[in-house]
C-alpha cells in the first residue's frame, strides 16, 4: 500500500498550482536593485493598497521584513515592546538584537494572544540614561492563529502613540484575520505605521512577503533591504505569484477556517486531546502524558504530519490539504485510539 502525505505541519508547505507557475513563467520582469522590475512594482503598490499605506517593498521573507521594520523605527541602543510569543521576539532568532543592535523588551501573551495595557505601559521607559529608549510597539495578528480584539488593538496603538511609540503589525495572516473578522485588510492595518504581510503562507505563493508604511520609511527600509543582502534582480517571477495569490487565494483562506473547526471538532471527541478551538486555520492541541510520542509516531507512519515541536501539537489547513485530508487526518486518530 502506498502512503499518501498529508502535511498539515504549516501553511507554508503549499506549492504553486498550475495557474500560479504559468503566471510566474509570463511575467514581465527587470532588475529590481535597479528598480525596473514592473511586476515587482505592481505587487508593491498592490499590497500598499490593500494595506491603506503609501507604499511597499517586496522582501524574500517574513523574518526579514519584520527585522526592517524595526531596523525602520529603531536605532542601535533603542528597544521594541512585542509579545513574549511574538514572531519578532521569538521565532527569528534574534536578528533584531544581532542584526539591528535593537533590544527586545517582551511583554507576556493573554491567552486571547492580548497583552495587559498596564504592563505595556509599564514596559515604556521613561527617559533615563540607565534606558534603553523604547521606540515601537509591535503587535501581531493573527497571532498563533487567534484574531487580536480590535479594541485592544486600537487601546494598544493609541497608549503607544501617547508615548510618542512608533507601531509595527507582523500582519504575516493578515488576510485570515480579515477574512475570519469580515473587516477590511486595510482597517486592520490602520492603527499601524508599518505593515508586514506574507504572501507565502495560506496565499499559497512560494516566497515572499510585502512591508508597507509610508514613502519615507519604505525608502529606508529599501536601503536595509540591500545591506541585509535582500535586494533581487528579476524578482518579477516571484512577484508575479504574489500577485497571483492576491487574486485568487484570499476568500478561499475562509475554506480553510472552516476544515480547521471540523478537524478541531473531529480531535476534541476524544478525551485524550486537549484541543483548543480554532479561530482561523491553526489548531494547537496536547496530548495527553505517556500517549505523545507514540501519537506522534502513529500519525507519521500512517502519512499524517503535524508539528511537534515546542511542546504542542500544531495542526495547520491551507489550500493543499483538502476535506479528503481532514477525513484521512480523523481515520487516523481514530484508529490510534482504537475508536
Ligand atoms: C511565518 C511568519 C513570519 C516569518 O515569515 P518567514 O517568511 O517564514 O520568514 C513572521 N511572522 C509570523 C507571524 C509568521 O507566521
Amino acid at each position: 500500500m502506498t502512503i499518501r502525505f498529508y502535511d498539515f505541519r504549516s501553511d507554508t508547505v503549499t506549492r504553486p498550482c498550475a495557474g500560479m507557475r504559468a503566471a510566474m513563467a509570463a511575467a514581465d520582469v527587470g532588475d529590481d536593485v535597479y528598480g525596473e522590475d514592473p511586476t515587482v512594482a505592481a505587487l508593491e503598490a498592490r499590497v500598499a493598497g490593500l494595506m491603506g499605506k503609501d507604499a511597499g517593498l517586496f522582501l524574500p521573507s517574513g523574518t526579514q521584513s519584520n527585522l526592517i521594520a524595526l531596523m525602520s523605527h529603531c536605532g542601535r541602543g533603542d528597544e521594541f515592546i512585542a509579545g513574549q510569543e511574538a514572531h519578532c521576539y521569538k521565532f527569528e532568532a534574534g536578528g533584531a538584537a544581532v542584526l539591528g543592535s535593537i533590544q527586545p523588551q517582551p511583554v507576556e501573551n493573554l491567552p486571547d494572544g492580548t497583552m495587559a495595557l498596564g504592563k505595556i505601559e509599564a514596559a515604556i521607559k521613561s527617559d533615563d540614561p540607565h534606558f534603553a529608549t523604547t521606540r515601537l510597539l509591535a503587535l501581531e495578528n493573527t497571532i498563533g492563529g487567534r484574531v487580536l480584539p480590535e479594541d485592544f488593538v486600537v487601546a494598544a496603538t493609541g497608549l503607544a502613540r501617547r508615548h510618542g511609540l512608533a507601531t509595527h503589525l507582523d500582519g504575516a495572516r493578515i488576510f485570515n484575520a480579515a477574512v475570519r473578522s469580515g473587516r477590511d485588510a486595510a482597517d486592520l492595518a490602520a492603527p499601524f505605521d508599518t505593515v508586514s504581510v506574507c504572501l507565502s503562507k495560506g496565499l499559497g505563493a512560494p516566497v515572499g512577503s510585502v512591508l508597507t508604511g509610508s514613502a519615507k520609511l519604505i525608502e529606508k527600509a529599501r536601503r536595509l533591504r540591500k545591506m541585509l543582502g535582500g535586494g533581487m534582480r528579476q524578482a518579477g517571477i516571484l512577484a508575479a505569484a504574489g500577485l497571483y495569490a492576491l487574486d485568487n487565494n484570499i476568500a478561499r483562506l475562509a475554506e480553510d477556517h472552516i476544515r480547521a473547526k471540523r478537524l478541531a471538532e473531529g480531535l476534541a471527541w476524544f478525551p485524550a486531546l486537549s484541543v483548543e478551538m480554532p479561530q482561523t486555520n491553526i489548531i494547537f492541541m496536547r496530548v495527553e502524558k505517556g500517549l505523545a510520542d507514540r501519537f506522534a509516531g502513529h500519525m507519521a507512519a500512517n502519512g499524517i504530519r503535524v508539528s511537534g515541536r515546542y511542546g504542542e501539537t500544531r495542526w495547520v489547513t491551507h489550500k493543499d490539504v483538502g476535506d479528503e485530508a481532514i477525513e484521512a487526518a480523523l481515520g487516523t486518530v481514530s484508529g490510534f485510539f482504537g475508536a
